[in-house]
């Protein structure tokens, strides 16, 4: 779950600017690195960071990436590839075609088989970013082929999930992988064009969506034209259930649907799946909030917060070591104990993915002076590992992969726990399983993953 942009731009010196507000509208999508790429049409200027944007991308750091008419961004959040500098993105490639650089959000399960390939006819990698592997195949390829071939021949090879922008020959390209796995969404502002993961990005940039980038399709921007290009035919599509579920944020709409319909679907269903005698209904903030309402709505308990969120921490799930997850779980929210004193509480989350966190919330309320602390998860179980870009990527890591609900109440400790059903998920997306998704909730996946063991 990374946050990629492209702008396209008719006023070269605001350029940067621009992918500033594309890019800091998706900061919830990574939190570890950020980066601008700019073109003026002689070079490519780059410039990234660890950290958040508004410490890597300062107002310095946008003055001496200069003008340019293209440009591309990324935050990051690590998946394959350590948490580093070198992996931070967009990544250049210099080549004999010249330079090409590329932002990705998404995960390739084949990266190993396709670097050791690439490592036998001698090429050389300066990461163990996946993100490195598209550059190199894509400047090598392009030796020979013009972009939309390049592109073609590009997906051929690549099996997993991605969401693509790139800088080449003044040219902006976009590519979404034939199963339109991750999000990307194309707008349009008076300055030009923006691309992103979300449509939230494009209305933080004053433009105005056009559509989503459809699977298996290229949108090519040259010399202020547009052109949406087909590369391949898309056979089954599955758009990742969790950006409904938690990584989108509400005010986005995402493959069609507002992220905010969605969630607030959601609570509702649930209350009807898992009705509870309660005084108040709270939400695990921020990402439990849109349900906890549809919740409380549907099923006329009183909508009350339990929790308060600092807003300067950043989301625990995103985190990438478990040492500072747990650390962030208490200085991420804290209850307010007037408003859970002698109460029956229910408490809506989006999901439970090693219940540490659920376990210290349920804690916290509970010592604040809760009677009862009723636990309601606004997605079905999460069983299995996600291979296509988020990081729950071991079945141990996932608390539901090998045990009841009873349990996991047990653990958790709370008074009761139930899930959202998957038809009760599918019924609140509004859409068909087999538009979706939905792998770390059933174990099917939509692309062939190379053994887990050979992975890990
Ligand atoms: S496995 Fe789960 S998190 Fe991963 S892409 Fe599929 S639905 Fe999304």
């Amino acid at each position: 779950m990374c946050g990629i942009v492209g702008i396209y731009s008719r006023k070269p010196e605001i350029t940067t600017e621009i992918a500033y507000c594309a890019l800091f509208a998706l900061q919830h999508r990574g939190q570890e690195s950020a980066g601008i790429a700019i073109s003026d049409s002689e070079k490519i200027r780059v410039y990234k960071g660890m950290g958040l944007i508004t410490r890597v991308l300062t107002p310095k750091v946008l003055k001496k990436l200069g003008s340019g008419n293209i440009a591309i961004g990324h935050v990051r959040y690590s998946t394959t590839g350590e948490s580093k500098l070198e992996n931070a993105q967009p990544l250049l490639v210099r080549s004999k075609v010249g330079s090409i650089a590329v932002a990705h959000n998404g995960n390739l399960v084949n990266y190993w088989d396709l670097r050791n390939a690439l490592e036998s006819e001698g090429r050389a990698f300066l990461t163990d970013s996946d993100t490195e592997i598209i550059a190199q195949l894509l400047s090598a390829i392009l030796l020979e082929n013009d972009i939309v071939d390049a592109l073609k021949i590009l997906d051929s090879k690549l099996i997993g999930s991605y969401a693509l922008v790139i800088l080449y020959n003044n040219t902006l390209i976009a590519y979404r992988d034939p199963h339109g796995i991750r999000p990307l969404c194309v707008g349009e502002a008076d300055f030009g064009y923006v691309i992103a993961s979300e449509s939230c990005a494009i209305d933080s940039t004053g433009g105005e969506l056009i559509r989503d980038v459809r699977p298996g399709e290229a949108v090519i921007i040259q010399d202020g034209e547009i052109e949406f290009v087909k590369i391949n035919r898309c056979r089954r599509k599955a758009f990742c259930v969790f950006e409904y579920i938690y990584f989108a944020r509400p005010d986005s709409v995402v493959d069609g649907r507002s992220v905010y319909t969605v969630r607030h679907s959601i609570g509702r269903v649930l209350a009807r799946e898992s009705a509870v005698e309660a005084d108040m209904v709270s939400p695990v903030p921020d990402s439990g909030t849109t349900s906890a309402i549809g919740f409380s709505e549907e099923s006329g308990i009183p909508y009350l917060e339990a929790l308060i969120k600092n807003r300067y921490v950043g989301r625990t799930f995103i985190m990438p070591e478990q040492w500072l997850r747990e650390q962030s779980v208490r200085l991420k929210m804290n209850v307010v104990r007037e408003n859970v004193r002698d109460k029956r509480v229910i408490l809506v989350d989006d999901s439970i993915v090693r219940g540490t966190t659920s376990r210290k919330i349920v804690d916290m309320v509970r010592d604040a002076g809760a009677k009862k602390v009723h636990f309601r998860v606004g997605s079905p179980p999460i069983i299995s590992p996600c291979y296509m870009g988020i990081d729950m990527s071991t079945k141990k890591e996932l608390i539901a992969s090998s045990r009841s609900v009873k349990e996991i109440q047990e653990i958790i400790n709370a008074d009761s726990l139930s899930y959202l059903s998957l038809n009760g998920l599918l019924k609140a997306v509004g859409a068909d399983e087999k538009e979706l998704c939905l792998a770390c909730l059933t174990g099917n996946y939509p692309v062939r993953v190379p053994g887990e063991e050979l992975r890990h």
